[in-house]
């Protein structure tokens, strides 16, 4: 038997949704989505997969790759460069998990969790979730190197995300879905439930007519409490714990490590680089650039 397909049946027996490729690149259409609708099968991999136009994909001397995402119940970091690699561990315990050795690097998979999309660390790791794909060894780079399993699932236990990773991915993607580009600013703009229009209305009263639960919960995580003042993680520093804490009437803030404390505006200003007039114009939905 070809080793592609029986390489491929493997991984199905481990659960996962294995698609031929050509090169890194699926070859089956529209792979993202259809094997939600049509579950793949046993032996799809070994007859092969059908498309829509009739034509079959065979899985026969390809290289092979993986479905992420719920699909596959898989998380995959795509790591580039091992010094990334030392990085994370410096930041956090990385369990024994699923290991791949890449071109240059390494896949660590890890279980399926859905608060983690799919989106870049640093511009350097791909967290692949949702959507994605992974070549999956014995896949051959197209530099000629096989990727292979350090730790396989014969050796581990797939483990799940460690929690200090994806409180962190969740700050990072939460920060980094703000960057001020026009798409982005729509988004943002779209949670202040300020009325525009009304230019005489003073700065305290606009201010208190915004939603700040659901302006903080854009750019942080882990609200708590139920009174004026609610806890969360900070939106300056790394925070591991809610040193945080903003009142859900006017958005005033402080933090108690040591980022300071201020009004709305100063937290707008400080967390997209505004001026004071920006910020203002951002509250109340106007477009900043005017
Ligand atoms: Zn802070």
């Amino acid at each position: 038997m070809n080793t592609s397909i029986l390489a491929a049946l493997q991984l199905y027996q481990y659960g996962l949704t294995p698609v031929p490729l050509i090169e890194k690149r699926p070859l089956i259409k529209d792979w993202s989505n259809r094997f939600f609708e049509q579950p793949l099968k046993q032996q799809d991999i070994i007859n092969g997969i059908v498309d829509p136009t009739g034509k079959t994909i065979r899985y026969d001397n390809r290289n092979i790759g993986i479905l992420t995402g719920k699909i596959s119940n898989i998380i995959v970091l795509d790591i580039d460069d091992t010094s990334l690699l030392n990085t994370l561990e410096k930041m956090g315990p990385l369990p024994d998990t699923w290991k791949v050795q890449t071109n240059r690097g390494y896949h660590l998979y890890f279980n399926y969790d859905k608060e983690v999309p799919s989106m870049k660390l640093w511009d350097k790791i791909d967290i692949l979730s949702n959507k994605k794909q992974v070549v999956a060894p014995p896949s051959k780079h197209p530099n000629g190197r096989h990727y292979k399993w350090i730790l396989s699932p014969k050796d581990v236990e797939k483990a799940d995300l460690p929690e200090w990773l994806v409180d962190y991915l969740i700050d990072y993607s939460n920060q980094n879905n703000l960057n001020w580009t026009s798409a982005k600013k729509s988004k943002v703009q779209s949670i202040y439930k300020s009325k525009t229009g009304n230019k005489s209305k003073d700065i305290e009263e606009l201010l208190n007519s915004v939603d700040w639960v659901g302006f903080y919960s854009q750019v942080t995580s882990n609200i708590r409490g139920n009174g004026d003042w609610l806890s969360c993680k900070c939106p300056f520093h790394l925070d591991n714990h809610n040193s945080f804490s903003f009142n859900k009437h006017n958005g005033s803030w402080t933090c108690f490590a040591g980022c300071g404390s201020g009004s709305a505006i100063l937290a707008i200003q400080k967390l997209f680089g505004l001026s004071f007039r920006q910020s203002l114009f951002l509250i109340k939905g106007e477009d900043i650039y005017v």
